[in-house]
């Protein structure tokens, strides 16, 4: 067959992983092209009794070389470029969207309104929530639907004190939804879930896949005759050889911004703007979530395991598209320093990750700048975004509530530290390449199809139409394996 028959995913963090996972269960040849190397993904985590005991890793990295930065000048690119991307870091928090955040996004607007909505997605939730075997709570909250949870996790008795003063104000306070809900286990990676570690090496080492490491992917190669891309071009990160590998059709999952720049890289005579780019949108309506960090001291110790989620407020209280949850800090440390103060498991402070959204705008991007070289030779990287006003105002009003509520049940809380990070703190990109029913607003369709490339799926948080205050990994999973599973059917029917 011209172009072969291969379906190459292109990356092998959590959206590269699902997409890989299900394609190999649905019986289809797989080939994933990861540009780190062989054993990259080195580290070693402990848990003890449901508590991280120790954590090996190597530092994350910023980009830097053959970076552009042209909208706040504060913008950082943390990357990981080895097997498991991102999840080497990660925080393992895996809360899913609601029904709200795409009601939300459509009340906004049709620039803003997702091709999907919460009940497409939910089977695919439950199909990859058992591989990530997670702990949280089993009772769905407004804004946030309980998961498939292996270990039922509840919170203490102030918790829920708290939790019942939040309810009576229409917001919910439930445990954290984190991966991994094994209280005993030994994983060699640098967090007890690496999704090359527990979801590719397994596939790779039944025959499943085939992983080809060090192959830093440049370019997708369009046919105009075929009407499709029929290779995949990827430069050897050790010898700097350039290999072209047929393929019958490619999972994008590089990342946020590596995926829309191996796009707009694959130019051709049909599309010189970048792969599938008839509307110009490639690159564009990039988004972040800024993050916000609350420290509040208390007059009482409060429990800090399970960690407590507490939910953005209702549709109703919010201007379109922002909102701001707040994730509570747990930790070993913090289970020493509460053995310090005599209080093991509790601490009088409270310390907090405020996740936010930015209405995406088509003015922040990704783009080439080809005034610049990036590390593997192609152009390099032109980033341009910042966030509106109104981010930081819904980080404050977050902050103010959980001091309200703090307040509420006398615990005489008192802020110690309140900061808002620079863009790219957060370590989510998304957008970048958005689903859409017009291709004037997104380069997807609504199975990640590209709307004028249809055997190309696009299934990294790129996909992301608007981005809720969830933290993107579920979602990006529940997506990669729905749009995996569609593309399977697709082939099968000599639709692509
Ligand atoms: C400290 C930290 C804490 C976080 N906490 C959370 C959290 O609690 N919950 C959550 O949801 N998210 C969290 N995140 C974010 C999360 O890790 C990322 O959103 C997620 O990993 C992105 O997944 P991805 O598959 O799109 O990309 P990545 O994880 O970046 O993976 C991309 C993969 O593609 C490969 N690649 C890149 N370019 C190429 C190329 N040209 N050719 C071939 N391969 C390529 C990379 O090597 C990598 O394997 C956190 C991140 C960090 C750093």
């Amino acid at each position: 067959m011209p172009g072969g028959d291969t379906i190459v995913v292109i990356g092998s963090g959590p959206a590269g992983a699902a997409a890989a996972v299900q394609l190999a269960s649905a019986g289809v040849k797989v080939t994933l092209l990861e540009a780190g190397l062989r054993g990259e993904a080195r580290g070693i985590t402990a848990r003890v009794a449901g508590m991280t005991v120790l954590r090996l890793h190597r530092p994350i990295k910023t980009r830097t070389e053959g970076l552009t930065i042209s909208g706040d000048p504060g913008t950082i690119l943390y990357e990981d470029i080895a097997p498991g991307g991102l999840t080497n870091h990660w925080s393992c928090a895996v809360p899913r969207f609601s029904p709200d955040d795409f009601l939300d996004a459509r009340r906004a607007g049709e620039a803003f309104t997702w091709p999907i909505d919460y009940e497409d997605l939910a089977p695919w939730y439950d199909r990859v929530e058992p591989l990530l075997q997670m702990s949280g709570t089993t009772m769905d909250a407004p804004q946030l639907p309980a998961g498939k949870v292996r270990d039922v996790r509840a919170l203490g008795a102030a918790w829920q004190q708290i939790a019942a003063a939040a309810s009576s104000e229409g917001q919910a306070i439930v445990p954290v939804p984190y991966v991994y809900g094994a209280r005993t286990t030994l994983t060699m990676s640098g967090t007890v879930f690496n999704s090359f570690v527990r979801l590719v090496k397994p596939i790779e080492r039944a025959g499943r896949v085939d992983v080809r490491y060090g192959k830093q992917v440049t370019e997708l190669q369009w046919s105009g005759s075929a009407k499709r891309v029929t290779a995949v071009l990827a430069r050897d990160r050790q010898t700097g050889a350039d290999e072209r590998i047929p393929c019958r059709a490619v999972v994008m999952a590089a990342g946020a911004v590596n995926s829309a720049k191996i796009l707009l890289q694959s130019t051709s005579a049909d599309f010189p703007e970048g792969l599938g780019n008839t509307h110009g949108v490639l690159g564009r309506y990039l988004h972040d979530h800024p993050i916000g960090k609350l420290i509040v001291d208390l007059n009482t110790p409060l429990a800090f395991t399970p960690a407590a989620y507490v939910t953005r407020k209702a549709l109703d209280k919010t201007v379109p598209l922002y909102a701001a949850s707040c994730l509570q800090w747990s930790g070993v440390h913090h289970f020493v320093r509460s053995v310090m103060h005599g209080h093991p498991g509790r601490l009088p402070a409270a310390g907090f990750s405020l996740f936010g959204t930015m209405a995406p705008a088509a003015e922040n991007f990704v783009g080439l700048d080809p005034g610049k070289r990036s590390p593997d030779g192609t152009p390099g990287v032109l980033l341009k975004i910042g966030y509106p006003p109104e981010s930081a105002a819904a980080l404050e009003a977050a902050r103010d509530q959980m001091v309200h509520l703090f307040d509420r049940v006398k615990l005489g809380p008192r802020v110690s530290l309140w900061t808002i990070d620079p863009v790219g703190s957060a370590i989510h990109f998304a957008g970048s390449c958005r689903m859409h029913a017009s291709p004037a607003f997104g380069m997807l369709d609504a199975w990640s199809r590209m709307h004028a490339v249809p055997n190309v799926i696009v299934a990294d948080s790129a996909a992301f139409t608007t981005g809720s205050e969830k933290n993107p990994v579920l979602t990006a999973m529940a997506l990669a394996a729905r749009a995996s599973q569609r593309l399977v059917e697709d082939l099968r029917r000599g639709d692509v």
